[in-house]
């Protein structure tokens, strides 16, 4: 395992990210025409393939893969009681300062405490505010009249879905303890301060897993999870010199945890949580249980002692991912400008390219077919084998422009192989095969095309860093 870096070195910044997002379709400022909505991001053609590859990823990862776990879907609206057993209407609150002069809104926990101490604003140095704790659950009506009784909540995580659901799902599916629920979904928060990008919104989604131990247990799952989450990473090509563990020290730790890691990222504008693992101990269920009136204590039918069974509240161990947070890390991370060709004679400055390193699991498009010509019959070849290839994979298709300028586009895009059709295609059967790390080409036949791409999916390693 290489050590975390210090600092950031890598040449990605939050206005390269930003603008390369918007100038080639991976997101948009929500109602951008009307001077954007703040806290909201729209994800465009390329946006939405990259978010489902990593939403796919990680369900794949976190049910097919783990024979303990299975998946769910609750509704966002749920019955308001929800929120109060689980501690957020009380407790789901973020200390807010303004100041009085420049009108700015802060965080009081992320500003200077000397300012909050001296009351005086970083912006301006103008008088803040008290502190005053804002609730960032929103919330909204059922029905026609605007009552407390038809008060509904748009879920600020997907975890309490799960909770609500866990009777269910030992009686539906056998499930026994050891056993995890997996979800992936949308969570809203109204938060103070949205900057940075998609970083952090007021609607965003999480993928959340949240696993049901035997107590006394918890201490060896919660290791084995964060064990799991880092090798995950590995497994997507992510620097691991960017990722860090952060612990929760007693003033952070949330009001169920026992403990809690974060695995942080090391973004352009320095670390920052990507994923909570958390000992939530049997606080959630205990709280439903005495909210709902329900019996949710799992009962243990291979209890070793023949003739008796035990009762327990499981404890709960959670992997809590933000999906688009995620993205914007993917970005950051696959994110590189590389020098291509030193400065020419005739006076030509040197040639760089932008290109995004996506493992090619993740890439929104995995395999680009461009005819080296549109004429003599290359073209239908190269849509010929385009139609073929896109029964496996994403694929897209180019033929406007210089060959250079194609694949240029294409490493852009993340595109990590690029199917050239040449004339020697028409006679012998074989195509060029250019990888976009390395620029490297290579002439294989079209007939094992798939098996080929399929094969160098299985072995990919990243070749050029981001930093
Ligand atoms: P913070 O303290 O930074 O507000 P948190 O510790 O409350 O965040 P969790 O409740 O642990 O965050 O949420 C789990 C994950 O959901 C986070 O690691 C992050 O990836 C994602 N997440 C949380 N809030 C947001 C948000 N406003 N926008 C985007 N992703 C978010």
């Amino acid at each position: 395992m290489s050590e975390p870096l210090t600092e950031y070195q890598g040449k990605a910044s939050m206005e390269k990210i930003t603008s390369l997002a918007k100038r080639r379709g991976f997101v948009f400022q929500s109602s951008e025409i009307y001077g954007g909505q703040s806290g909201a991001w729209d994800y465009g053609p390329l946006g939405i393939e990259l978010k489902n590859r990593i939403a796919q990823n990680w369900w794949k990862e976190m049910t097919q893969l783990q024979d303990s776990i299975v998946g769910l879907d609750a509704a966002i609206l749920m019955h308001p009681r929800v929120w109060e057993a689980s501690g957020h209407v009380e407790n789901f609150t973020d200390p807010l300062v303004d100041c009085k002069q420049c009108k700015t809104r802060f965080r009081a926990d992320q500003i200077p405490e000397a300012n909050l101490a001296a009351k005086h604003c970083p912006e301006c140095g103008g008088e803040l505010t008290d502190t005053r704790k804002f609730n960032l659950m929103f919330k909204t009506h059922i029905g026609p009249v605007e009552e407390g009784a038809n008060t509904v909540y748009l879920r600020p995580e997907t975890a309490q879905g799960i909770y609500v659901n866990y009777k269910n799902i030992i009686q539906s599916n056998r499930m026994k303890v050891p056993f995890g629920i997996a979800q992936i979904g949308k969570a809203f928060r109204n938060e103070i301060v949205t900057k940075n990008f998609i970083f952090r919104t007021c609607e965003f989604e999480q993928m959340e897993m949240q696993y049901f131990v035997k107590p006394g247990t918890d201490e060896e799952w919660f290791n084995e999870w964060r064990r799991r989450r880092w090798a995950y990473y590995e497994k997507i090509g992510i620097q691991m010199d960017h990722l860090r563990w952060h612990q929760h020290g007693p003033q952070e730790l949330a009001h169920y945890a026992k403990d809690a890691y974060d695995i942080e990222y090391l973004f352009p504008m320095g670390w920052k949580e990507l994923e909570g693992i958390h000992n939530r101990s049997n606080y959630d269920l205990t709280r439903h249980i005495e909210y709902s009136g329900k019996d949710l204590q799992y009962i243990d039918q291979d209890h070793p002692n023949e003739g008796t069974v035990s009762r327990f509240i499981p404890f709960i161990i959670e992997t809590s991912a933000g999906l688009t947070r995620t993205l914007l890390m993917v970005l950051c991370d696959a994110y590189d400008e590389e020098k291509v060709a030193e400065k020419g004679s005739g006076g030509t400055g040197d040639e760089w390219r932008t290109v995004l390193r996506f493992h090619p699991n993740l890439a929104p498009i995995t395999v680009a077919v461009l005819p080296l010509m549109k004429k003599d019959g290359l073209a239908e070849l190269a849509l010929d084998i385009r139609n073929e290839l896109k029964q496996d994979f994403a694929t897209d298709y180019d033929q406007s422009g210089a060959i250079g300028r194609r694949y240029r586009r294409q490493d852009e895009a993340g595109t990590p192989f690029c199917i050239t059709v040449d004339y020697e295609s028409k006679d012998t059967g074989t195509v060029t095969l250019r990888f976009r790390d390395s620029m490297e080409q290579v002439r294989v036949s079209r007939a094992g095309l798939a098996e080929r791409i399929r094969s160098e999916i299985k072995n990919y390693t990243r070749i050029g860093s981001s930093s």
